[in-house]
This record gives C-alpha cells, structure tokens and sequence, in this order.
C-alpha cells in the first residue's frame, strides 16, 4: 500500500523549502506535491545555526527562521504546507529508491510513488572517525549540520562556559563556531592542517586579516597539523586533544566541522555521480529524465566558470530550487540555469561577499588595517571573481554585477590603483 504524488521532494531542507514556494508560486493543485524529511521540522534557513543560534542572548529560535526569511519573503511555517495542500512527511527516512519504478520505500514502510522527483538531501558532516580518529560517542563532541546538532552544542557551550574549546578544522563550520564560542565566553583553540584558515577560498592575506582579528578577540591557532587522538574522562568525556605536531590541548569541548559529504547514496548505481554529486543538466535534471536534483547534492554546469560544480552554499541551494521547479512546470519557458556563484560569512562584526570564482591571479585593494578591503580574481585576461569586506549594499551589488560581467583586465596595476572604484563604474 502506498501514496502517489506527481510531485515529490526528498530531503526538507533549504532546497525543499525554496522549491515548495517556488511550486506554490507558480499554482501547484492540492495534494500534487509531497516533501519527506527526516529532520522533525520544517524546512529552516540552516546558516542561522552557526549564527543566530548560537548567541548566548536573545538566540534565534524556531518557528523564526523557517525559509524564506533568508531572502525577506513570506516564512513557511508548518500552517503553509497544509493551506497549500502540501503533505509534509517529517521525521522519516527514505530508504530506498527505485528510479526505474518510480517509487520510494520510507523507514516507516510507506511506498510513495511520483511522477517527478526532486531530491533535496543535502549533505552530511564528515565524521573524526572516518579519519581514524575515536570521539563519536564522547557527549562533548560537537558537530554541526542540523537543528539537534545545534541544540546540542548549546547545551555543551552553556556546561562549559569559561572553559576550554578546541575547533578542528579551518572552513566555515570551524570560523563561525570559533566566534560563538568566544562570544558564550570560552577559550577557543582552532586546529587545522593547513598553513591559514578557508585556505580553499582566501588568499594568505584575507586570510591574515581574519585571524589578526580573532586573535584580538582572543582565539588562538594552531595551524599546519591535525589532531591524531583524544584522552577520555572516566565518564566518556573528552578532556585533550593530542595533535600530531606531540602537543595535547586540553579541553572542556571539542567542534568539528571537516567538510561534508553529500547524500547520494539513495542513487547510486542509479543515475550518474560527478564531482561527489548527482549530475544534472542546466535545468536542474538528472541522468533519469523524471529525477531532479538540487542544493549541496547537485553537480550542475556552472556556465559562468564553464564547469561542473557542486556549490554547498545557501544561495545557490535557493536558486537551484527555483529553477528545477520553474523547468519541471515550464519546460518550454525555462532555459539553462545561469548561476553566479556566491558565497558569505558573517563573524563578530565581520562580514564578507565573495562572487564567482577564484581562480587565477589576485588583486587585493582597500585598506587592509581598515575596515573595507577585497580582492579581485583575473583568470586568462579576464575579472572572474571578487571579494569584499566590509561593504555597504551597493559595494556588494556592484562586485556581483562586475563579476557576472568578466570584463577584461589588460593592466592589473591599474585595476589595484582603482580598486573598488573599478566595479563601482563597471
Ligand atoms: P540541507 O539544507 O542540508 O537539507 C537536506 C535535507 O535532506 C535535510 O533535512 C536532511 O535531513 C534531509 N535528508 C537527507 N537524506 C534524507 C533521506 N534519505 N530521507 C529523508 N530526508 C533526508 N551557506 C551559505 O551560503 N552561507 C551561510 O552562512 C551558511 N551557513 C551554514 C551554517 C551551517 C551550520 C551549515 C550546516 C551550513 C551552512 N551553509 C551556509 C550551507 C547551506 O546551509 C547549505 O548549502 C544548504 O543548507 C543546502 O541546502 P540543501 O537543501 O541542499 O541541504
Ligand atoms: P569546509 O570544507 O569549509 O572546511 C573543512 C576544513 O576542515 C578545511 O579547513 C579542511 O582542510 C579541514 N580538515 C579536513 N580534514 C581535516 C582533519 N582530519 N583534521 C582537521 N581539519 C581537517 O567544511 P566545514 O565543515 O567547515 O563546513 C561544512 C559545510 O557547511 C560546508 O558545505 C560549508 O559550505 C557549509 N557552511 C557554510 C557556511 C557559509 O557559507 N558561511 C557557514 C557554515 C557552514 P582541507 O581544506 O585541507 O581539506
């Protein structure tokens, strides 16, 4: 026995949130479209968890931050999927999936079936264990993908506040979290392999910035070595940390945010994989012409950079979402998605933009003991990525539209001399 939609969306995350508007929008009938998720809650904005979250005062808190808050439109409260029509199938798994039928087999036993199916299962965190490293039951070790994940690193940031942090890894999860804890007062240690932090993204002097500024706010780093094992309380907890380097740190408590894996294993041997993801065209659809994907689990021809890419950032999850649903309701009228993309951050008083690629010589301006500086990327004669600090939304918007542009860069003194007055006058 079983249900059947012409729509539905594994996974109810940012994607599946950004997708059911998208579907409503563009007059979806009661009872087409079906979401099943195994998070407990509807489809939230998952950045404010290393934000908002996290504040040890007037912390954000469900139902404030459901989709689509994040881009100023109408919040998706759980009330909205019932006055649309939408059956929202929450705490449960999908186990199995069998493209060629048409159906998915949930954990609860259901067989659901669909006409189109949109798959929204993100991502998971990469765990110490799969490093060979032991922790994974230690209640003091934190990681941070999901709404539990964040409950839980409240509770352990409030236990142990005057003491010791220590942060594994230098990427997103690791800079953001580092600065909640400094802000619930503790003593944050970050520990990460390579010689500066966000080393896939920031050039060595972006990267000096930031941790200029977190040291003054007292963060220390430890960079260029990883952690090889921890020392256990007799109750389980973790109380060192012993990095390769020989050195032991102690700790009250431990993050970790080492990358990601998306989740694809539903699909595999199913439809074709690239760079980690599912691959689809540039409207979003798979090598099953019925299976869409979107968000962190897509690998899409970013037409921009002229490549495949797997993007696991809010914005292109949200984008995404619109265009798979926009070309599934309007084939004729949706063409190929044309991404520029963009990823932020926002720590202590920071905050950053960057857009499309970087790739290629660099081109830093602004005063970087000041307040506002960037950088620009120029690949083959050609501006194809760009950073700000500090800017209002004016500055921002006129890096994007710049970037988008590409226009070409014959002298890179001169561009240095101009620096943001470039873009501002593109
Ligand atoms: P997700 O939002 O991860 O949603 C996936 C959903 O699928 C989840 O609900 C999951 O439970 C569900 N699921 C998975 N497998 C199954 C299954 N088999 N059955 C049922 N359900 C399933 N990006 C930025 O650009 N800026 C930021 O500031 C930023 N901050 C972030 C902060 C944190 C803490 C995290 C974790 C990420 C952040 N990101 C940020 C990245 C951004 O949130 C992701 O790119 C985005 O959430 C991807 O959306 P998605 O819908 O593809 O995946
Ligand atoms: P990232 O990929 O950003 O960073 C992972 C970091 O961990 C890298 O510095 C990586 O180094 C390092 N690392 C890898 N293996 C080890 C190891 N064994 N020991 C120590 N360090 C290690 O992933 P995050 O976990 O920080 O973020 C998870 C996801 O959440 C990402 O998709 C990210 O985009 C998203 N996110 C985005 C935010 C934003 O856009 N503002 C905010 C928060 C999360 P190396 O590069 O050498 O592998």
């Amino acid at each position: 026995m079983g249900r059947a939609f012409v729509y539905v969306i594994i996974g109810g995350g940012v994607a599946a949130g950004y997708a059911a508007h998208e579907f409503v929008k563009r007059g979806v009938a009661h009872g087409e479209l079906c979401i099943i998720s195994e998070e407990p809650v509807a489809p939230y904005e998952r950045p404010a968890l290393s934000k908002g979250y996290l504040l040890p005062e007037a912390p954000a808190r469900l139902p404030s931050f459901h989709c689509c808050v994040g881009t100023n439109e109408e919040r998706l409260a759980p009330k909205w999927y019932k006055e649309n029509g939408i059956e929202l199938i929450l705490g449960t798994r999908v186990k199995s999936a069998d493209v060629r039928r048409k159906t998915l087999l949930t954990a609860t036993g259901e067989t659901i079936s669909y006409k189109y199916l949109i798959v929204a299962t993100g991502a998971r965190a990469l765990k110490l264990e799969e490093f060979g490293v032991n922790g994974l039951d230690a209640p003091n070790v934190c990681y941070l993908r999901d709404l539990a994940d964040a409950d839980r690193l409240v509770d352990v940031m409030q236990s142990c506040s005057g003491g010791n942090a220590v942060v594994i890894g230098g990427g997103y999860i690791g800079m953001e979290c580092a600065a909640s804890l400094v802000i619930n007062k503790l003593n944050a240690t970050m520990v990460f392999p390579e010689a500066q932090c966000m080393a896939r993204l920031f050039t060595s002097r972006i990267a000096s910035y930031y941790e200029e500024f977190y040291q003054s706010k007292g963060v220390k780093f430890i960079k260029g070595t990883v952690l090889t094992s921890f020392d256990f309380s007799s109750e389980g907890k973790v109380t060192a940390v012993n990095l390769r380097d020989g050195s032991k740190l102690p700790a009250d408590m431990v993050v970790v945010g080492i990358g990601i894996r998306p989740n694809t294993s539903l699909f595999e041997g199913q439809l074709t994989m690239e760079k980690g993801g599912i691959k689809v065209n540039g409207k979003m659809q798979s090598s099953n012409t019925s299976v869409y994907a979107i968000g962190d689990v897509a690998a899409f021809p970013v037409k921009i950079v002229g490549e495949t890419r797997r993007l696991e950032h809010v914005d292109s999850a949200r984008k995404s979402a619109r265009h798979a649903v926009a070309a599934i309701m309007e084939p004729e009228k949706t063409g190929e998605f044309d991404y520029l993309p963009f990823f932020y951050s926002r720590v202590f008083t920071l905050s950053w933009q960057f857009y499309g690629d970087n790739a290629g010589e660099v081109v830093h301006f602004g005063d970087f003991s000041g307040h506002t500086f960037g950088a620009y990327w120029i690949n083959k004669g050609h501006l194809v990525g760009s950073f700000l600090e500090g800017g209002t939304k004016e500055q921002y918007e006129a890096i994007a539209q710049t970037t988008r542009l590409k226009p070409k860069i014959e002298d890179l003194a001169e561009l240095e001399r101009q620096g943001l007055g470039f873009a501002l006058s593109v």
